[in-house]
Protein backbone atom coordinates (compact mmCIF):
# COMPACT_ATOMS: atom_id res chain seq x y z
CA UNK A 1 0.00 0.00 0.00
CA UNK A 2 1.05 3.14 -0.63
CA UNK A 3 1.00 6.22 1.99
CA UNK A 4 1.92 9.78 1.91
CA UNK A 5 4.15 11.43 4.41
CA UNK A 6 1.16 13.06 5.77
CA UNK A 7 -1.21 10.32 6.26
CA UNK A 8 1.61 8.16 7.90
CA UNK A 9 1.69 11.19 10.58
CA UNK A 10 -2.15 11.11 11.25
CA UNK A 11 -2.32 7.65 11.66
CA UNK A 12 1.28 7.72 14.02
CA UNK A 13 -0.87 10.38 16.19
CA UNK A 14 -3.90 11.19 15.31
CA UNK A 15 -5.76 7.54 14.52
CA UNK A 16 -7.25 5.47 16.62
CA UNK A 17 -4.96 3.13 17.97
CA UNK A 18 -6.82 0.06 17.93
CA UNK A 19 -8.55 0.49 14.50
CA UNK A 20 -4.60 0.67 13.46
CA UNK A 21 -3.69 -2.80 15.23
CA UNK A 22 -6.64 -4.31 13.42
CA UNK A 23 -6.15 -3.35 9.85
CA UNK A 24 -2.31 -4.28 10.17
CA UNK A 25 -3.61 -7.27 11.51
CA UNK A 26 -5.77 -8.17 9.10
CA UNK A 27 -3.22 -7.33 6.19
CA UNK A 28 -0.79 -9.90 7.63
CA UNK A 29 -3.44 -12.44 7.99
CA UNK A 30 -4.00 -11.81 4.32
CA UNK A 31 -0.57 -11.60 3.08
CA UNK A 32 1.70 -14.13 5.34
CA UNK A 33 -0.72 -15.98 6.88
CA UNK A 34 -0.95 -17.30 10.66
CA UNK A 35 2.11 -18.87 11.10
CA UNK A 36 4.83 -17.19 13.56
CA UNK A 37 8.76 -17.85 11.71
CA UNK A 38 10.75 -18.71 15.00
CA UNK A 39 14.32 -17.26 15.03
CA UNK A 40 17.23 -18.44 17.74
CA UNK A 41 19.29 -15.72 18.52
CA UNK A 42 22.59 -16.06 19.61
CA UNK A 43 24.13 -13.01 21.06
CA UNK A 44 28.24 -14.32 20.78
CA UNK A 45 29.96 -11.48 21.65
CA UNK A 46 29.24 -8.26 23.96
CA UNK A 47 32.49 -6.63 23.08
CA UNK A 48 32.11 -3.77 20.92
CA UNK A 49 34.73 -1.16 19.43
CA UNK A 50 31.84 1.72 18.81
CA UNK A 51 29.80 3.98 21.45
CA UNK A 52 26.38 4.48 20.31
CA UNK A 53 25.11 6.65 23.23
CA UNK A 54 21.39 4.32 23.67
CA UNK A 55 23.51 0.81 24.04
CA UNK A 56 25.01 -0.83 26.90
CA UNK A 57 27.33 -2.46 25.22
CA UNK A 58 29.15 0.81 23.94
CA UNK A 59 32.80 0.32 24.79
CA UNK A 60 32.96 3.25 26.97
CA UNK A 61 30.50 1.12 29.29
CA UNK A 62 33.09 -0.27 31.90
CA UNK A 63 31.00 -1.69 34.15
CA UNK A 64 29.94 -4.75 31.77
CA UNK A 65 31.42 -8.20 32.02
CA UNK A 66 32.57 -8.84 28.46
CA UNK A 67 32.54 -12.04 26.87
CA UNK A 68 33.06 -13.84 23.82
CA UNK A 69 31.87 -17.47 22.97
CA UNK A 70 33.73 -19.77 21.35
CA UNK A 71 33.24 -21.48 18.13
CA UNK A 72 31.82 -24.96 20.06
CA UNK A 73 29.85 -22.62 22.61
CA UNK A 74 28.32 -21.04 18.90
CA UNK A 75 28.03 -24.65 17.71
CA UNK A 76 26.30 -26.08 21.13
CA UNK A 77 23.66 -23.17 20.70
CA UNK A 78 23.31 -23.95 17.42
CA UNK A 79 22.75 -27.75 18.03
CA UNK A 80 19.68 -27.17 20.91
CA UNK A 81 17.98 -24.40 19.15
CA UNK A 82 17.91 -27.28 16.00
CA UNK A 83 17.05 -29.96 18.13
CA UNK A 84 13.84 -27.58 19.23
CA UNK A 85 12.56 -27.42 15.70
CA UNK A 86 14.31 -24.15 14.64
CA UNK A 87 14.90 -23.43 11.05
CA UNK A 88 16.38 -20.17 11.20
CA UNK A 89 19.44 -19.27 13.23
CA UNK A 90 20.39 -15.42 13.95
CA UNK A 91 24.03 -14.33 15.06
CA UNK A 92 24.44 -11.24 16.86
CA UNK A 93 27.47 -9.39 18.50
CA UNK A 94 28.75 -6.14 19.17
CA UNK A 95 31.13 -4.73 16.18
CA UNK A 96 33.95 -7.39 17.78
CA UNK A 97 37.31 -7.42 15.54
CA UNK A 98 38.19 -10.56 16.80
CA UNK A 99 35.91 -12.06 14.72
CA UNK A 100 37.58 -11.30 11.56
CA UNK A 101 36.41 -12.32 8.17
CA UNK A 102 38.45 -15.89 8.27
CA UNK A 103 36.69 -16.68 11.91
CA UNK A 104 33.17 -15.82 10.76
CA UNK A 105 33.14 -17.47 7.79
CA UNK A 106 34.19 -20.91 9.43
CA UNK A 107 31.63 -20.72 11.96
CA UNK A 108 29.07 -19.47 9.27
CA UNK A 109 30.34 -22.90 7.08
CA UNK A 110 29.95 -24.71 10.30
CA UNK A 111 26.60 -23.96 11.31
CA UNK A 112 25.41 -24.45 7.51
CA UNK A 113 26.32 -28.24 8.16
CA UNK A 114 22.67 -28.20 9.68
CA UNK A 115 19.68 -27.46 8.04
CA UNK A 116 18.84 -24.08 8.63
CA UNK A 117 18.82 -20.47 7.57
CA UNK A 118 21.47 -18.52 8.98
CA UNK A 119 21.32 -14.24 9.04
CA UNK A 120 23.89 -12.36 10.73
CA UNK A 121 23.47 -9.24 12.90
CA UNK A 122 27.10 -7.86 13.45
CA UNK A 123 27.27 -4.58 12.15
CA UNK A 124 29.00 -2.11 9.61
CA UNK A 125 31.63 -4.68 7.27
CA UNK A 126 33.51 -4.11 4.27
CA UNK A 127 31.71 -5.73 0.87
CA UNK A 128 34.39 -7.94 0.60
CA UNK A 129 33.97 -9.25 4.30
CA UNK A 130 29.96 -9.58 3.37
CA UNK A 131 30.60 -11.37 -0.32
CA UNK A 132 32.75 -13.91 1.79
CA UNK A 133 30.38 -14.39 4.33
CA UNK A 134 27.78 -14.68 1.15
CA UNK A 135 30.04 -17.24 -0.03
CA UNK A 136 30.08 -19.06 2.63
CA UNK A 137 26.88 -19.70 3.03
CA UNK A 138 24.74 -17.04 5.56
CA UNK A 139 21.27 -15.99 3.62
CA UNK A 140 20.26 -12.67 5.58
CA UNK A 141 21.63 -9.87 7.56
CA UNK A 142 20.34 -7.36 9.60
CA UNK A 143 21.58 -3.84 9.99
CA UNK A 144 19.09 -1.14 11.65
CA UNK A 145 19.56 2.43 9.78
CA UNK A 146 18.63 3.43 13.37
CA UNK A 147 16.82 6.52 11.88
CA UNK A 148 17.39 8.52 8.86
CA UNK A 149 18.08 11.84 10.14
CA UNK A 150 21.24 12.00 9.59
CA UNK A 151 22.10 14.88 12.30
CA UNK A 152 20.76 12.44 14.78
CA UNK A 153 22.25 9.80 13.75
CA UNK A 154 25.29 11.22 14.13
CA UNK A 155 24.64 12.91 17.11
CA UNK A 156 23.86 9.24 18.76
CA UNK A 157 26.97 7.55 16.94
CA UNK A 158 29.93 9.35 17.18
CA UNK A 159 32.36 8.46 15.19
CA UNK A 160 29.85 6.55 12.95
CA UNK A 161 29.31 7.97 9.55
CA UNK A 162 25.20 7.46 8.56
CA UNK A 163 26.15 7.11 5.12
CA UNK A 164 28.56 4.18 5.63
CA UNK A 165 25.43 2.81 7.11
CA UNK A 166 23.14 2.99 4.01
CA UNK A 167 26.07 2.04 1.76
CA UNK A 168 26.26 -0.96 3.99
CA UNK A 169 22.53 -2.01 3.10
CA UNK A 170 23.03 -1.43 -0.57
CA UNK A 171 25.85 -3.81 -0.51
CA UNK A 172 24.58 -6.14 1.29
CA UNK A 173 21.27 -6.22 -1.10
CA UNK A 174 23.72 -6.36 -4.03
CA UNK A 175 25.29 -9.53 -2.97
CA UNK A 176 21.93 -11.48 -2.50
CA UNK A 177 21.33 -11.15 0.88
CA UNK A 178 17.59 -11.25 2.20
CA UNK A 179 17.83 -7.69 3.79
CA UNK A 180 16.72 -6.70 7.60
CA UNK A 181 16.66 -3.24 8.56
CA UNK A 182 14.82 -0.69 11.44
CA UNK A 183 15.15 1.61 13.91
CA UNK A 184 14.75 2.56 17.54
CA UNK A 185 11.43 4.82 18.29
CA UNK A 186 11.65 7.30 21.01
CA UNK A 187 14.94 8.43 20.77
CA UNK A 188 15.60 11.99 22.43
CA UNK A 189 14.77 14.61 19.72
CA UNK A 190 13.73 12.49 16.77
CA UNK A 191 10.36 13.95 15.72
CA UNK A 192 7.03 12.14 14.91
CA UNK A 193 8.04 13.54 10.92
CA UNK A 194 11.10 11.76 11.22
CA UNK A 195 9.76 8.39 12.01
CA UNK A 196 7.52 8.68 8.61
CA UNK A 197 10.87 9.47 6.95
CA UNK A 198 11.92 6.29 8.48
CA UNK A 199 9.07 4.81 7.34
CA UNK A 200 8.99 5.66 3.69
CA UNK A 201 12.93 4.71 3.57
CA UNK A 202 12.47 1.36 4.96
CA UNK A 203 10.23 0.53 2.14
CA UNK A 204 11.70 2.80 -0.63
CA UNK A 205 15.09 -0.01 -0.36
CA UNK A 206 12.29 -2.61 0.35
CA UNK A 207 13.60 -4.51 3.52
CA UNK A 208 13.02 -8.07 3.66
CA UNK A 209 12.46 -7.79 7.52
CA UNK A 210 11.69 -4.62 9.33
CA UNK A 211 12.88 -4.57 13.33
CA UNK A 212 10.98 -2.14 15.08
CA UNK A 213 11.47 -1.01 18.71
CA UNK A 214 11.16 1.47 21.75
CA UNK A 215 14.56 2.98 22.59
CA UNK A 216 15.13 2.33 26.05
CA UNK A 217 17.05 3.90 28.25
CA UNK A 218 20.13 2.26 29.64
CA UNK A 219 21.48 3.51 33.50
CA UNK A 220 25.00 3.14 32.21
CA UNK A 221 24.80 5.50 29.18
CA UNK A 222 24.89 9.39 28.25
CA UNK A 223 21.24 8.66 27.92
CA UNK A 224 20.20 7.45 30.88
CA UNK A 225 17.79 10.48 31.76
CA UNK A 226 16.40 10.46 29.11
CA UNK A 227 12.56 9.82 28.19
CA UNK A 228 12.28 6.13 26.45
CA UNK A 229 10.00 5.63 23.62
CA UNK A 230 6.43 4.15 24.32
CA UNK A 231 5.12 0.69 23.31
CA UNK A 232 2.00 2.53 21.89
CA UNK A 233 3.90 4.87 19.55
CA UNK A 234 6.21 1.61 18.55
CA UNK A 235 3.41 -0.74 17.79
CA UNK A 236 1.59 1.75 15.73
CA UNK A 237 5.29 2.43 13.75
CA UNK A 238 5.05 -1.10 13.50
CA UNK A 239 1.78 -1.38 12.24
CA UNK A 240 2.24 1.49 8.99
CA UNK A 241 5.05 -0.85 8.44
CA UNK A 242 3.34 -3.59 7.50
CA UNK A 243 0.64 -1.53 5.74
CA UNK A 244 3.59 -0.04 3.81
CA UNK A 245 5.51 -3.66 2.69
CA UNK A 246 2.33 -6.48 3.31
CA UNK A 247 4.56 -9.26 2.48
CA UNK A 248 7.66 -8.74 4.38
CA UNK A 249 8.59 -10.47 7.78
CA UNK A 250 8.25 -8.31 11.13
CA UNK A 251 9.79 -9.40 14.29
CA UNK A 252 7.33 -8.71 17.64
CA UNK A 253 10.43 -7.01 18.91
CA UNK A 254 11.66 -8.38 22.04
CA UNK A 255 12.27 -4.38 22.95
CA UNK A 256 8.51 -4.63 23.30
CA UNK A 257 8.21 -7.22 25.46
CA UNK A 258 10.88 -5.26 27.54
CA UNK A 259 8.43 -2.74 27.91
CA UNK A 260 4.81 -4.32 28.73
CA UNK A 261 4.97 -8.15 29.69
CA UNK A 262 2.54 -8.91 26.77
CA UNK A 263 4.26 -6.69 24.28
CA UNK A 264 5.11 -9.13 21.95
CA UNK A 265 1.70 -10.72 22.01
CA UNK A 266 0.45 -7.27 20.80
CA UNK A 267 3.11 -6.81 18.75
CA UNK A 268 2.12 -10.12 16.70
CA UNK A 269 -1.82 -8.62 16.83
CA UNK A 270 -0.58 -5.21 15.14
CA UNK A 271 1.36 -6.68 12.07
CA UNK A 272 4.18 -8.88 13.48
CA UNK A 273 4.82 -12.15 12.25
CA UNK A 274 8.30 -13.13 13.70
CA UNK A 275 9.97 -14.01 17.04
CA UNK A 276 12.86 -14.47 18.02
CA UNK A 277 13.85 -16.03 20.93
CA UNK A 278 16.97 -15.91 23.06
CA UNK A 279 19.12 -19.09 22.93
CA UNK A 280 22.10 -18.28 24.22
CA UNK A 281 23.97 -20.01 26.90
CA UNK A 282 22.04 -18.94 30.27
CA UNK A 283 25.44 -18.35 32.09
CA UNK A 284 25.95 -15.23 29.21
CA UNK A 285 22.36 -13.93 28.27
CA UNK A 286 22.23 -11.20 31.09
CA UNK A 287 25.58 -10.17 29.81
CA UNK A 288 24.00 -9.05 26.68
CA UNK A 289 22.80 -5.92 28.70
CA UNK A 290 21.78 -3.38 25.84
CA UNK A 291 18.91 -2.11 27.91
CA UNK A 292 17.11 -2.69 31.36
CA UNK A 293 14.41 -5.71 31.78
CA UNK A 294 15.79 -7.29 28.70
CA UNK A 295 16.74 -10.60 30.41
CA UNK A 296 12.86 -11.02 32.00
CA UNK A 297 11.57 -11.06 28.28
CA UNK A 298 13.17 -14.47 27.87
CA UNK A 299 10.46 -16.73 28.20
CA UNK A 300 10.48 -20.91 28.04
CA UNK A 301 9.44 -22.06 24.74
CA UNK A 302 6.49 -24.15 26.37
CA UNK A 303 4.82 -20.82 27.24
CA UNK A 304 5.21 -18.78 23.77
CA UNK A 305 3.73 -21.77 22.35
CA UNK A 306 0.93 -21.97 24.64
CA UNK A 307 0.45 -17.97 24.16
CA UNK A 308 0.64 -18.65 20.22
CA UNK A 309 -2.31 -21.17 20.32
CA UNK A 310 -4.62 -18.85 22.50
CA UNK A 311 -4.00 -15.91 19.45
CA UNK A 312 -4.94 -18.76 16.77
CA UNK A 313 -1.35 -18.87 15.40
CA UNK A 314 0.84 -21.55 14.41
CA UNK A 315 4.50 -22.20 15.02
CA UNK A 316 5.79 -22.17 11.18
CA UNK A 317 7.71 -25.33 9.96
CA UNK A 318 9.63 -23.57 7.00
CA UNK A 319 13.07 -21.46 6.92
CA UNK A 320 11.07 -18.06 6.87
CA UNK A 321 12.45 -16.36 4.02
CA UNK A 322 10.50 -13.47 2.57
CA UNK A 323 7.23 -15.12 0.17
CA UNK A 324 7.09 -12.06 -2.41
CA UNK A 325 3.57 -11.19 -3.47
CA UNK A 326 3.94 -8.28 -5.80
CA UNK A 327 8.00 -7.24 -6.15
N1 LIG B 1 26.23 -4.19 16.78
C1 LIG B 1 25.32 -4.46 15.74
C2 LIG B 1 24.65 -3.21 15.24
O1 LIG B 1 24.67 -2.22 15.96
O2 LIG B 1 24.09 -3.25 14.13
C3 LIG B 1 24.28 -5.49 16.13
C4 LIG B 1 23.89 -5.54 17.58
S1 LIG B 1 23.07 -4.09 18.19
C5 LIG B 1 23.08 -4.38 19.90
C6 LIG B 1 21.36 -4.43 17.73
C7 LIG B 1 20.39 -3.30 17.88
O3 LIG B 1 20.11 -3.06 19.25
C8 LIG B 1 20.81 -1.95 17.36
O4 LIG B 1 20.69 -1.87 15.96
C9 LIG B 1 19.86 -1.01 18.11
O5 LIG B 1 18.75 -0.64 17.31
C10 LIG B 1 19.37 -1.87 19.30
N2 LIG B 1 19.61 -1.19 20.58
C11 LIG B 1 20.77 -0.87 21.13
N3 LIG B 1 20.58 -0.19 22.29
C12 LIG B 1 19.25 -0.08 22.47
C13 LIG B 1 18.42 0.54 23.47
N4 LIG B 1 18.94 1.18 24.51
N5 LIG B 1 17.07 0.44 23.34
C14 LIG B 1 16.54 -0.23 22.29
N6 LIG B 1 17.27 -0.82 21.31
C15 LIG B 1 18.61 -0.74 21.40
FE1 LIG C 1 27.99 -1.62 19.35
FE2 LIG C 1 25.75 -2.21 18.00
FE3 LIG C 1 25.68 -1.38 20.57
FE4 LIG C 1 26.36 0.35 18.67
S1 LIG C 1 24.35 -0.70 18.88
S2 LIG C 1 27.42 0.07 20.65
S3 LIG C 1 27.48 -0.96 17.25
S4 LIG C 1 26.53 -3.27 19.83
Amino acid sequence: MNLSKEEIIHLLTKEDGNSLFEKANKVREESVGNSVHLRALIEFSNICKNNCLYCGLRKDNLEIKRYRLTKDDILNDVKKAVDLGFKTIVLQSGEDMYFNQKRICEIIEAIKKYDVALTLSIGERTYQEYKAFKNAGADRYLIRIETTNKDLYHSLDPDMSWDNRYKCLLNLRELGYELGSGIMVGLPNQTIESIADDLLFLKHINVDMAGIGPFIPHPKTPLANKKGGTLDLSLRTMAIMRLLLEDINIPATTAMEALHPEGQIKALESGANVIMPNMTNHGYRKLYDLYPNKENTIKPLDLLSQKLQSINRTISKDYGFRKKLIY
